[in-house]
């Protein structure tokens, strides 16, 4: 017999797989001897009532029942097959580059960063030297700007793909089984950088080609076909398709794609800067006065508010997490954020951001057409720079102080490690943003009692949520509508906002390669 039931427990009983167990039993009528095995489907937290539950779907197994394996997919010897280049080895580039793999294609993987090992010692001059290297920092180098990122997994929509085949795959390569069954599952800083590496084993093993410090620099095009791409070093690779998958951060692929006349187009996006409290304080307002304990994860939150006709919402949430510096060139301040898998940091971080439209742009911006909004993007992280002291610290306030609009005396500690200064954020962030932004620190006090607090800093600015352009394509073949053979993939061609819909987005570019290549 297999039966799907669902279970409430505490805390505590939820951690183990025997109480599960007997509790299905009970459930069910049955002897827990007549029970083969309980898989969980699906782990989430109730908070709402007075004691926090975890409520359990599970598939109970019973007589000589046992749960199926998917098996992982086929990736066979792709060394003499037909080449596709895919630039950037960020979720969209690696996961298109296994499906090229699983599609007998041979991918060819030009990343302009370095291996996981080396990018690490990278991270530690922006926050120790305040150096930012441009082709190494948090958003370049392998496995993309998810690398050292928190992993969180929330894309459950199955419109796109496969999202549980996702899943399984950064399991096969590393990543904790809970991803597959926890509501908010998320893999880890310190988890992150094994996968990836196990991703590239694979692309070679297989045959692929996976090489780093290759900047693509320029496309080659003849009679509106893509033939290849040149890279920093003088290189020349050339291929019938090219999937271009460099993220929302590659400022010079944009450029490169204007200058030469490639259509494409401006969009809106989010803006602001990272709120920090004590994960304590966020704890105890989310499970009640008991906090965490002993069985509950780090506490999440998420709001949303409308402010002066915009959205204002939390991004990117970080529980038990850290403060980092995203910047990806000189004289710019970025934060993000980031958690290890355990997320036992001390603080909890999340993007408060502001939705901004080309339309609301000034005019000195609207002038940029197409690049309006990565100018916008760039002057707001200037300022942070300037602010900052023309560091890499990074302009802050404490969240009453900035509400009621003055400078900080003083600041909270910080898990952002190259250090914080007080600032005026009004100047940072600009009109458009500060007075909406202002407005929603507000209302979320009102709504999650204890959030609005002076021992919480704001800290400016994060400007990467999402890429301020898209970069056109056909929705039947994937393809550029004016160049064929140019697949722009994930986020940075504006069709993925995190891990899964990058690597989703990824997979798809490859399928559609397959198809073009057909013809
Ligand atoms: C600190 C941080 C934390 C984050 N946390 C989360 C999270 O918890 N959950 C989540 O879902 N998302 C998170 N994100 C966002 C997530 O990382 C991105 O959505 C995702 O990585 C986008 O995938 P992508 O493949 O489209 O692009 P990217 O990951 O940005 O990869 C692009 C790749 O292209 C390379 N590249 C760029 N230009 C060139 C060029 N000219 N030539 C060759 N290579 C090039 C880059 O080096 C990079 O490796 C986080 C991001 C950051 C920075």
């Amino acid at each position: 017999m297999i039966q799907e039931i669902q279970l409430r427990l505490s805390p505590k009983d939820a951690s183990f797989a025997e109480v599960i167990k007997s509790a299905s039993a009970r459930q069910l009528g049955i002897k827990i001897t007549s029970i083969n095995a309980v898989q969980v489907l699906r782990r989430s937290i109730d908070a709402r009532g007075k004691n926090v539950m975890i409520q359990l779907s599970v598939i109970v197994y019973s007589a000589n029942d046992a749960p199926e394996k998917m098996p992982p997919p086929d990736y066979p010897n792709v060394e003499k097959a037909e080449e596709v280049i895919i630039v950037g080895s960020g979720p969209a580039g690696m996961f298109a580059a296994l499906k090229c793999i699983e599609n007998g294609l041979c991918p060819i993987v030009l990343e302009r960063g370095k291996d996981v090992r080396e990018r690490r010692k990278d991270l530690k001059a922006i926050s120790i030297d305040h150096k930012v290297n441009p082709d190494s920092n948090y958003c370049f180098g392998e496995g993309g700007a998810g690398t050292y990122s928190d992993g969180k997994l929330y894309t459950r929509s199955k419109k796109r793909g496969d999202v549980d085949g996702i899943l399984r795959i950064l399991v096969e390569n590393g990543a904790n089984e809970e991803i597959i069954t926890d509501a908010r599952p998320h893999i880890g800083t310190n988890k992150l950088p094994n996968v990836v590496e196990n991703v590239r084993k694979k692309i070679l093993d297989c045959g692929g080609l996976y090489l780093f410090n290759q900047r693509v620099t320029d496309f080659i095009i003849e009679n509106d076909k893509i033939k290849g791409v040149i890279t920093s070093t003088g290189e020349k690779y050339t291929a019938k398709a090219v999937i271009l998958a460099t993220g929302h951060s590659a400022r010079d692929i944009y450029s490169i794609l204007n200058k030469k006349g490639i259509e494409m187009q401006v969009k809106g996006i989010a803006v602001g800067v990272r709120i920090e409290h004590s994960q304590d304080l966020i704890d105890h307002i989310q499970y009640g006065k008991d906090g965490r304990g002993e069985y509950l994860p780090a506490a999440a939150y998420k709001l949303v508010e409308q402010c002066y006709g915009r959205g204002v919402y939390s991004f990117c949430m970080c529980p038990g997490g850290y403060i980092v510096p995203s910047a990806t060139d000189a004289e710019q301040v970025v934060v993000n954020g980031m958690s290890p898998s355990s997320r036992d940091n001390k603080y909890a971080n999340s993007g408060i951001v502001v939705a901004i439209n080309p339309e609301d742009l000034e005019e000195k911006y609207q002038k940029e057409g197409v690049m309006s909004m990565m100018s916008f993007v760039q002057e707001m992280e200037r300022r942070a720079w300037i602010a900052g002291g023309k560091t890499q610290c990074a302009p802050a306030g404490r969240m009453t102080d900035f509400c009621d609009k003055k400078i900080s005396s003083s600041l909270n500690n910080t898990s952002y490690q190259p250090g914080i200064i007080s600032a005026d954020m009004d100047y940072v962030l600009g009109d458009f943003v500060a007075p909406r932004l202002r407005e929603g620190l507000i209302k979320f006090g009102k709504k999650m009692r204890g959030y609005y607090t002076e021992n919480a800093n704001i800290i400016g600015v994060e400007t990467r949520t999402s890429s301020p352009l898209r970069i056109p394509r056909d929705p039947l073949t994937l393809s550029h509508p004016k160049i064929s053979g140019l697949f722009p993939s994930g986020e940075g061609a504006g069709y993925a906002g995190g891990i899964v819909s990058a690597a989703i987005d990824g997979e798809n570019c490859a399928l559609a390669v397959v198809e073009y290549l057909k013809k």
